[in-house]
């Protein structure tokens, strides 16, 4: 692997702490602090992702980059470190916060000139790990890997997975935070991205009162990552804002599109380019339910239910508004675009619902047809995916409860049937109004409802099996989910079976990690 090609620019730009000092701690005024992976005497390879590593131009792996996979060599010239964050958790305001198991590399660029920054997930505790031990475990890391590999070929802007390693280090996890600490396995991932800065990066320099650093990671920011800004002064913060907020408002939309539930939506884990950004208690959705949350430390409030993604987005958004507020001195400005977010996140949203019935376009109709829709699917339990591929294949009114029987989680007694025997009679004479031809129709729908995601349960049974060392259902989740919109293995396209229906790291799953 190219590892002697990673530069440094951001510690070279911005005020950090150089001391390598490892005690955990305030680090005010600062973006980062210096800081080495711990190093581990047994690391082993679980998986590599030789195409990402191509494409960003690290070439092939080598028996002896294992080392740099979990941090035990680094090239010379690199002086590795953590940044400091600060975020709202739950709706509140949580102070400095921090990478507390990851540590940046530097970053790499590709032959087009295409930046990613190179870091390390789980190699040791940093400045910012507050009493945690900076290690990640096996069963969380194959979940960050093949999670945010599975959005990237659904064509939804995310972070990426370059390696999965064992550290040879056992690493001891509460798992459901009920009392029953268990030894697990530790794991390290090197994960990528343009740049892994959140809205919390600038709500610290903001709180702090750093507004010179502010603005440097501001104007940092616009010119690496925001090339299409081209406005000067004031202005350039108001467009970086407003481009944020589209991106951001965007990325909710595509979530929504495939089903996914992030499950901890906090403003530390808001990626400021609006990629998909730390894979926890995340999960794709089964049944479609608006208030499915995944995370059980959510289930008070379901604050980041499936539902709710929207509304937090815009939620997180206002946190970042009070951030840039020292570089744009405007509320009646932060306040509109504030306002807009709710009009466009929507339009974007029913546009992208009317992909998945088919539609070429959306009709003023369609808000009721729509709502009419989420009723049907909460009512008749429907599976969000499958219902979709069960709409393409469909040809027979007459046979209804045979076709869709087996995309539903509840009995389709004959007033059920009758319910959806009138949905898809008023969504075949909405069909009528496109202008575009049925083949085309089909097409849109095959563009935007994957045939395959990937299943909490089917990670699972992953995790399971590459816990005793079996990597066949991790390589075959692999191939599934780099062709998301074709049906490879028919046995992955059913319904949860009822068996996962309540176990726990299937439906529900906690932060451990
Ligand atoms: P989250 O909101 O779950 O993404 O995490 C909140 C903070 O806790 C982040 O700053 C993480 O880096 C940190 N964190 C989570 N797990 C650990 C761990 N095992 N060791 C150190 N820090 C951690
Ligand atoms: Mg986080």
């Amino acid at each position: 692997m190219n590892t002697e090609n990673i530069q440094q620019p951001f510690i070279k730009i911005f005020p950090g702490d150089l001391s390598n000092n490892p005690m955990q701690r305030n680090t005010p005024k600062v973006l980062f602090s210096t800081i080495k992976p711990a190093g581990f005497d047994h690391p082993k390879l679980v998986a590599f992702n030789e195409q990402l590593s191509e494409e960003i131009g690290m070439g092939k792996f080598e028996e002896k980059d294992l080392d740099f996979l979990v941090g035990n060599h680094l090239p010379e010239n690199i002086n590795s470190y953590s940044t400091a964050y600060a975020g709202h958790q739950f709706g509140n305001w949580a102070g400095q916060l921090g990478d507390g198991r990851a540590i940046i590399a530097g970053e790499i660029t590709d032959a087009s000139g295409k930046k990613s920054e190179i870091q390390w997930k789980g190699a040791g505790a940093t400045p910012y790990s507050r009493h945690a031990d900076g290690r990640a475990v096996l069963r969380s890391s194959v979940r960050e890997y093949l999670m945010s590999e599975a959005m990237f070929h659904l064509g939804i802007p995310t972070t990426r997975a370059l390696s999965l390693a064992l550290t040879g280090e056992d690493v001891v996890r509460d798992m459901m935070y009920n009392g029953n600490p268990q030894y697990e396995k530790g794991a390290v991932i090197i994960r990528t991205a343009e740049s892994f800065l959140r809205f919390g990066h600038f709500e610290l320099m903001s709180a702090q009162r750093e507004y010179k650093t502010l603005q440097e990671l501001a104007d940092y920011t616009i010119k690496n990552y925001f090339k299409e800004i081209t406005s000067e002064g004031v202005q350039k913060y108001k467009d970086f804002f407003e481009n944020v907020s589209r991106k951001t408002a965007d990325l909710m939309v595509e979530w929504y599109r495939v089903g996914f539930v992030h499950g901890v939506m906090n403003t530390d884990n808001m990626s400021i380019l609006g990629l998909t950004i730390d894979y926890g208690p995340y999960s794709m959705m089964d049944e479609y339910n608006l208030n499915f949350t995944p995370n059980t430390t959510d289930l008070p409030g379901r604050r980041y239910a499936f539902g709710k993604q929207g509304q937090i987005a815009q939620w997180n958004l206002w946190q970042l508004a009070n951030a840039l507020h020292p570089l744009i001195k405007d509320e009646k400005f932060l306040e509109d675009i504030l306002n807009d977010f709710g009009s466009y996140f929507w339009e974007t949203h029913d546009r992208m619902l009317c992909k998945k019935f088919g539609f070429d376009q959306l009709l003023t109709q369609d808000e009721k047809f729509f709502t009419g829709w989420q009723e049907l699917m909460q009512d008749l339990q429907f599976d969000y995916t499958l219902f979709f591929n069960q709409l393409e294949k469909f040809n027979d009114l007459k046979d209804l409860k045979n076709q869709f029987e087996n995309v539903s989680y509840t009995f389709l007694d004959d007033e059920k049937i009758s319910k959806l025997e009138n949905f898809i009679t008023t969504y075949h004479s909405r069909l009528e109004k496109n202008i575009v031809s049925k083949e085309k129709s089909a097409e849109i729908m095959r563009t935007a409802n994957p045939k395959f995601i990937l299943r909490n349960y089917l990670l699972y049974q992953c995790i399971e099996e590459v816990q005793e060392g079996r990597m066949a259902m991790f390589d075959k989740l692999t191939h599934a989910l780099e062709n998301p919109y074709e049906e490879i293995y028919p046995e992955f396209s059913v319904k949860r079976p009822s068996k996962y229906d309540n176990t726990s790291g299937c439906s529900t799953l906690s932060c451990s990690s």
